[in-house]
């Protein structure tokens, strides 16, 4: 599981550079600041807290492996406390303190790449809190609320955390005994349905659309289907899209469709004829123009037919990366072997030197240590990400 919470709190992505880093704290700091907006003090702390971690190197590393858990457990001579963290991420959650809205609830899906290709229509079934029907959400038989005596019906309470002998951070914690809300029920007279939480849980069925072309990561929204609370907004439910499982024949890169295709040399040369079972079922016949010659590893394309685009008719490009076989040696006779290279190109005339010896040239067997292979020209275009849209560890398709 890849840890992501600070990294949304900051807005940026797992693989975000320092200065993306920098820049997205900077900004989200001004706008929350407490100076500027009283009611975004948590907001603020968990922004940086989040920019404290992800600005340091060896925490981020940590974060990033182990996730917070980590940073509370190891704080040992950190300035910061990693002990509120989780206070501090449960303050934020949404439901203390007057919050306007409820909690949103964030469900993944997991999606194949037929699915992403094709689209997929399926159903949820998700646990939400609504208020209590019996006591029409006040928690109450009778309607009446008392003040809390443990926060004096502030909601919250004053914590301190010291950061060094000198400095302590003062920061503010729910009040447990009123659950945040200033407000408590004489326990004879909570509602017998609810015991005085004023909400229940209910499952809801929500069917999701997974669009044509979505991504890995797409967020399918629904406003005000999360949890409900009496008196605020309800949250909304989220659902997060995760490509699972990979595909024996095709890769996905961006709009694009990634295939390796092995062929035998004599289509390499003479032409190749390849029938590609597509995510949708359908058969393309896939030719090369007559004439050409496929090299080894070369990418050819075929437009249109990689991912579609969503909320659009286009469609990415499929690139299929030929991998050639050679024949085996000894495969022909020797004069069938004279017959193809009267076929062939001209070999380079050699000029061998009257005082030339004679040495012998054998297969070499690599041992451990001395490889001498990986590097073959054509091939290296594709070891790196970013090469015209082929990654090396694609799976071959072999015929
Ligand atoms: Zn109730
Ligand atoms: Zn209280």
């Amino acid at each position: 599981m890849a840890h992501t919470e600070l990294y949304d709190v900051l807005g940026v992505s797992r693989t975000a550079s320092e200065n993306e880093i920098k820049k997205a704290y900077r900004k989200l700091a001004k706008e929350f600041h407490p100076d500027k907006n009283p009611h975004a003090g948590d907001r603020f702390k968990e922004i940086s807290f989040a920019y404290e971690i992800l600005s340091d190197d060896r925490k981020r590393d940590m974060y990033d492996r182990y996730g917070l858990e980590a940073l509370q457990g190891g704080g040992g001579g950190s300035t910061m406390g990693y002990d509120i963290l989780s206070q501090l991420f449960n303050m934020c959650g949404g439901s203390q303190r007057g919050p306007r809205k409820g909690e949103d609830t964030i469900h993944p899906l997991r999606v194949t790449l037929d699915d992403l290709y094709n689209g997929k229509t399926t159903k949820l079934q998700l646990r939400r809190n609504v208020p209590c029907r019996t006591c029409n959400g006040k928690g109450s038989k009778s309607g009446m609320l008392l003040t809390c005596k443990g926060c004096n019906g502030r909601g919250y309470k004053v914590a301190h955390h010291q950061i060094s002998p000198r400095m302590t951070q003062e920061f503010q914690m729910k009040c447990g005994d009123c659950n945040g809300e200033g407000q408590v029920i004489n326990k004879k007279d909570r509602c017998p349905q609810c015991q005085g939480k004023k909400i229940i849980e209910e499952l809801k069925v929500l069917q999701v659309e997974v669009e044509k072309g979505a991504h890995d990561g797409d967020r399918i929204v629904f406003h005000g289907e999360g949890d409900r609370q009496p008196g605020i907004e309800p949250g909304d439910v989220i659902i997060i899209l995760q490509e699972t499982g990979t595909h024996p024949t095709f890769r996905r890169s961006g709009n694009d469709l990634l295939m390796k295709y092995q062929i035998p040399l004599t289509e390499a040369v003479c032409g190749v004829n390849l029938v590609i079972k597509h995510l949708d079922g359908r058969n393309l016949f896939v030719k090369n123009p007559p004439g050409t010659v496929i090299q080894p590893d070369m990418v050819m394309e075929v437009p249109n037919e990689g991912m579609p685009i969503k909320r659009s008719f286009e469609k990415g490009d499929l690139l299929i990366q030929f991998i050639v076989d050679f024949p085996k040696s000894y495969f022909a006779p020797d004069p069938q072997i004279k017959l193809i290279e009267s076929l062939l190109p001209p070999r380079p005339k050699t000029v061998i030197p009257k005082d030339a010896e004679d040495a012998d040239l054998n297969e070499y067997t690599e041992t451990q240590g001395s490889a001498t292979s990986g590097g073959s020209g054509s091939g290296e275009a594709y070891d790196e990400d970013d090469g015209p849209g082929m990654r090396a560890g694609l799976q071959c398709a072999q015929q």
